[in-house]
């Protein structure tokens, strides 16, 4: 949901183009991508002859100044937004990776998780040295940089089991690659004189280049002066996008498989409104992923749109803090009611997800403290009962309210008067793709990417409630 937010791992940015100031696109780039991680920043830059890298955390703004910019020189350049979702928030965590052999350097930003992060450790020969599976790949291909980084992604990554989107630098090229489910998204666009890669489209609109295509799962794109090159390094048994991305974590006006999140998160509330209709006065949105599907709640139920929650944009997700107690208090940062706008009101309360629950409860209570009559809660996609082990922050089933509860117990535990979900035929018509090219596991536990016995022995089973 919109404040108890699942956390996401990270947005990626690459631009190669010479003559332009390719740190001050990256920085931009990742300025947009912002929503997808905000512990920490970073950009790699090359001249062709040094590669530099600075990182730091914090948002991006924080992190750079023009002054850092302006040391940044170069014709070719990539950045990342960090959220963690393995490794702890330190600065040795914060990417790009950097290696160097001494005479070639590679820097390296992943978005996504690995499921064979043990297997690949062993392969590394070390057990305790790498704090983050994206370390590791980056160990992986420094071993190989003196072959050419092309030559080492193409060995490493038929290796690499999981969600996975990369973009890479040497001195002279950029390189991006998905794995060969697409679970995350990679987009590929195109400047006057040169090319960019970004985790989303709205990254390629800051800059103004302009979108040509997907990254396509299992393909490895290298950037350089002798042009755009494409190569496979896996073949794809299928596609697997993580449909979450249209539900909550993309932003509003990115494109995905071709359609506007918006567009879709519209249709997402239309199909809402017509399997869960309530009695009411008023639809409001959970800011700010609520506010489309509430546009669309509105204009099939007839019930008037409205704002009744205001959200502070400067205080960031709520769950960039990690222990329970400051997540409760949280979402009072973020979130405050309109008394005027809702006071007697029968409120259609529209919010993206349920993961935790508690947030929702805390909304809920402070509508009514605002003086709301009913709330009505409703909600954009089916109850998550499993964990993500793609990047996304959902990786025990006992932190997920539906796992074990009715939703009926649900309603219960957030005390709305009324909770309806979209079930998983709405959600998936409301993308306009197939359901078997999405990923929906935390729906319906069908994980297209076999998940590691480690994973299930500690995160399946049931654990006792926190
Ligand atoms: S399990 Fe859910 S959140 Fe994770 S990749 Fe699949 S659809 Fe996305």
């Amino acid at each position: 949901m919109g404040a108890e937010s699942p956390k996401e791992e990270c947005g990626l940015f690459g631009v190669w183009a010479p003559g332009e100031e390719v740190a001050r696109l990256t920085y931009f780039g990742l300025f947009a991508l912002q929503h997808r991680g905000q512990e920490s920043a970073g950009i790699a830059v090359s001249d062709g002859r040094n590669l530099l890298v600075y990182k730091d955390l914090g948002l991006v703004s924080q992190v750079f100044s023009e002054a850092t910019l302006a040391t940044l020189q170069g014709d070719l350049g990539m950045g990342h937004n960090r959220y963690s979702t393995t490794g702890s928030t330190t600065w040795e965590n914060a990417q790009p990776a950097f290696k160097t052999d001494g005479t070639r350097s590679l820097a390296l930003g992943h978005n996504g998780n690995l499921v064979n992060t043990a297997q690949l450790a062993e392969l590394a020969g070390r057990s305790g040295g790498a704090t983050t599976d994206t370390d590791l790949v980056a160990t992986l291909m420094a071993r190989r940089i003196d072959a050419g980084l092309e030559t080492a992604a193409m060995e490493v990554l038929p290796t690499l089991q999981g969600a996975f989107c990369f973009v890479m630098v040497d001195e002279r090229s950029v390189y991006a690659a998905r794995d060969p489910y697409g679970l995350r998204p990679m987009s590929l666009g195109r400047l006057p004189g040169g090319f960019v890669v970004a985790s989303e489209t709205c990254a390629l609109d800051i800059v103004g280049a302009t979108y040509i295509r997907d990254v396509e799962p299992g393909e490895l794109i290298r950037i350089d002066d002798r042009g755009l090159e494409t190569f496979r390094f896996a073949e794809s048994a299928r596609r697997a996008l993580c449909i979450f991305e249209f539900v909550y974590l993309a932003r509003a006006d990115s494109r995905l498989n071709g359609r506007t999140v918006h567009e879709v998160r519209r249709e997402l509330g239309r199909r809402l409104a017509e399997e869960a209709p309530t009695d009411a006065d008023l639809v409001i949105p959970v800011p700010d992923t609520g506010h489309s599907a509430a546009q669309g709640y509105a204009e099939v139920s007839s019930i008037p749109y409205g704002e009744g929650l205001m959200k502070n944009r400067y205080v960031g997700r709520t769950f960039i803090q990690p222990s329970q107690s400051l997540r409760e208090r949280g979402v009072k940062l973020k979130l405050n009611p309109i008394p005027d706008a809702i006071r007697g009101k029968r409120l259609v309360v529209i919010d993206d997800s349920i993961v935790r629950g508690t947030t929702t409860r805390q909304i809920v209570q402070a509508l009514r403290e605002a003086g709301a009559a009913e709330i009505h809660t409703r909600i954009t996609c089916p109850p998550i009962k499993w964990p993500c082990f793609y990047g996304i922050d959902m990786s025990t089933r006992s932190e997920l309210v539906a796992s074990d509860l009715s939703v009926e117990e649900v309603r219960a535990f957030v005390g709305a008067d009324s909770l309806g979900y979209l079930s998983m035929d709405g959600m998936v018509a409301a993308t306009g793709s197939p359901k078997g090219d999405f990923c929906r596991a935390c729906f319906d536990g069908e994980y297209p990417v076999p998940i590691p016995d480690h994973a299930g022995k500690f995160l399946l089973e049931r654990q006792p409630a926190d």
